[in-house]
This record gives C-alpha cells, structure tokens and sequence, in this order.
C-alpha cells in the first residue's frame, strides 16, 4: 500500500526524497500576472530608486520629440552607446522630418552603417518622416494610436516616446524590464504586454513617470543579466528573487555615472 504524503509536501520535496537526496525547500514560485510585493514593499522599492536617481534620463541622444524617435526606432537589437555614435553626425545635420526626406535614404544609411539592421532601420526613418509630413504636420503625434501607425513603431517605442517626450506615466518594456518583472516577481508574466500591464498596476503612481527609466537602468547596471550584483544593490533586503545572493543593501546614495553610456 501507498504511503500517504505528508501534507504539505511538494511534488519537487516528494521527488527529491524519493531519489534518496535531501529535502528541498520549495522556492516561491510567483504566480503569473500577480506581484510576490506588498505595496509597502514596492513603494519602497521605488522611494529608493527616487533618491538614487532623482531625475533619471534614458541614455538615447536626441534634441527633440523627431530624433528620439528616430533614435528608439534604430535601438532595436542595438545598445544605445552605438546608436548614440552613428545619430550625433545624423541629427546635427536633419533634426526634422523635412530634413531626414531631404537626405534621402542613401545618406541615411551611410550614418547609419554601423547600427545592425541599418538597411531595414533606415528605410523605416524615411518612411516615418515621410508620414509625419503627410499625416501630422511634420509633428510627431502625442497619441499611442497614431504613432503605433508609424513604420518600424511598435508599442515599446511609442511607450518610451510618450514617457520622454510627453510625460505621460507610460511603462516600455524592454528586455531589462521584461527580465526584472519576472526575476524579481514583480510583475511576473511571459510577454511584454502582460508585464507592462502588472508594472502599472502595481508601481505607485507617484513613481510611475520614471519607474521604466529607474527599472532599465537598475537591470541595465546592478541586475545584470546574466550575474546580477547584489552587493552593489539598494533593494537587496526587500528582492524576493530565487538568485540574489546578498540581503543587505548597498547604501542609499545618488548615482554617479562616468559618462556617456558608461558603468560604474
Ligand atoms: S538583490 Fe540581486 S537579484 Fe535582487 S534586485 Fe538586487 S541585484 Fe537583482
């Protein structure tokens, strides 16, 4: 006869048990769509990267509402260090969608060589520039809709540009965003929309205006991808995640950075 389980035992424990090694604990696996955080706990979280960062900006170059689009369109699959790089000479010489048509798609491309895609990328820029005079008076719209109608635009880069350039409390997940959702059970889920949509109900809306710069450049500098640096974190005693390898957290002062795009 079967012995009876005893009652709190997971599948995993029952496994390992059974294979003669040591009982494991279970890790608290999050549900999906559900935060493992108390709202304590995130605001917090969030009141910490406040005074880390008080007024934390995306690293893109740009100089107006046209060229970080543009910029955002080119970062795809490319680090913005590089973007930056082939857009200074770009925007110095068509900050505006006149100015990019006029140029015309060749030039555009040999700016734009060293960016991966570029022929693509570069094809979008004019077509987008070309709407932009067509449909909106050379302005680029405030309105997810409509910029999600431009080509090479997707909801991630319409989320950055309302977020920059229109101050609206927009959350773009990018791969770092995507990753802390779900590492840190933040907002777990297995899209980007799914993740977004969690981040926004969760984050407090005193930090929603900046929590996606906050969140990017958290995942971007402490938790890494593939090794996070726990020790140089300031949430580490509040992180719920299964890989952290430190509680205590780095002291709570304003960050410095060492340049363009650099780590510290
Ligand atoms: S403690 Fe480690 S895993 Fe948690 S947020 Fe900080 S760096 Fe990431």
């Amino acid at each position: 006869m079967q012995k009876p389980k005893p009652k709190n035992q997971t599948r995993r424990a029952a496994l390992a048990l059974r294979r003669g090694g040591k009982s494991v604990k279970p890790r608290p696996r999050p549900v999906r769509g559900r935060s493992v955080y108390t709202p304590g706990e995130v605001h917090e979280m969030f009141r910490r990267f406040s005074v880390q960062r008080p007024e934390p900006e995306g690293e893109l170059v740009s100089v107006n509402a046209f060229t970080l689009l543009v910029a955002v369109v080119l970062s795809a699959q490319a680090t913005d260090v590089g973007v930056n790089k082939a857009t200074r000479p770009l925007f110095a010489v068509a900050d505006t969608p006149q100015k990019m048509l006029a140029l015309g798609l060749e030039k555009v491309g040999d700016y734009i060589r060293t960016i991966g895609l570029w022929r693509n990328k570069a094809k979008n820029v004019i077509a987008l520039s070309e709407t932009l005079i067509r449909d909106h008076g050379g302005k680029v719209p405030d309105d997810r809709d409509a910029l999600v109608k431009l080509p090479g635009v997707g909801r991630k880069t319409a989320n950055v540009v309302l977020n920059t350039a229109f101050g609206h409390p927009t959350m773009a997940v990018d791969t770092h965003i995507l990753r802390l959702g779900n590492r840190l059970g933040l907002a777990p889920g297995n899209t980007p929309e799914k993740v977004e949509e969690q981040l926004l109900k969760v984050i407090p809306a005193e930090y929603l205006r900046h929590a996606h710069h906050w969140l990017i450049l958290h995942g971007r500098y402490v938790c890494k991808a593939r090794k996070p640096e726990c020790e140089r974190c300031i949430i580490a005693d509040i992180c719920k995640a299964a890989v952290k390898t430190s509680a205590i957290p780095a002291p709570l002062v304003e960050w410095a950075p060492l340049g363009d795009g650099a780590d510290q």
